[in-house]
């Protein structure tokens, strides 16, 4: 009883401990305060002080909770330089070996763990994506994320796995065949009316 109470003490109140621990952004990590309060890893991107100071605030008032969308695309414009770090792929990795991105969809893919990728680098082009490894195909995420792709970029798996070579997993080795009575089917029956 008494070692829950602490525990709960020790809960983290910040703007940044709030976001990622909201229901539906499992899949985003926690930038590290130091990281996002380097100038460099700011450069180019247009923000207000004030809103930089709520993602940066350590006592954030969880009762009148709401994310601005201001908040929200500085902190995941950040969030997508982040992941392209040495300490930001590490930190992805025990995500991903965690499973926090879901599995490849595709029956032949076996389950295969997926990590998030965006579809464009601009923010509010589309939601994020999970590319799997092992097909080298998208998809929908399961667990239908409202969050923007722009926070992880098109290069993040990509470079996830030129820096972690060792966890590059096998294409699948099956794939599906149709067939109609056993027989396989001729090209002809795929193609559309016109
Ligand atoms: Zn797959």
């Amino acid at each position: 009883m008494s070692s829950t109470q602490s525990n709960e003490h020790k809960v983290d109140a910040s703007w940044i401990g709030w976001f990622v621990g909201m229901m539906g952004n499992e899949f985003v990590c926690r930038v590290p305060i130091k990281f996002i309060k380097n100038k460099l890893n700011l450069a180019g991107l247009e923000y207000l002080e004030d809103t930089l100071n709520v993602v940066l605030e350590p006592l954030f008032d969880r009762s009148v909770a709401s994310v601005s969308g201001h908040e929200e695309k500085l902190y995941g414009m950040i969030h997508a330089r982040y992941i392209m770090t040495e300490r930001g792929v590490e930190d992805m990795r025990l995500k991903y070996e965690r499973g926090d991105f879901g599995v490849c969809p595709k029956f032949h893919c076996k389950g295969q763990k997926a990590l998030p990728v965006g579809l464009s680098d601009g923010w509010g082009h589309s939601t994020v994506k999970i590319y799997c490894p092992s097909c080298r195909d998208v998809f929908k995420p399961r667990s239908r994320p409202k969050l923007d792709g722009a926070m992880f970029g098109t290069s993040f798996p990509h470079m996830f796995f030129m820096e972690l070579p060792m966890l590059r997993p096998q294409p699948p080795v099956e794939k599906y065949v149709p067939r109609l009575h056993g027989f396989r089917l001729h090209e002809s029956a795929f193609k559309p009316l016109d």
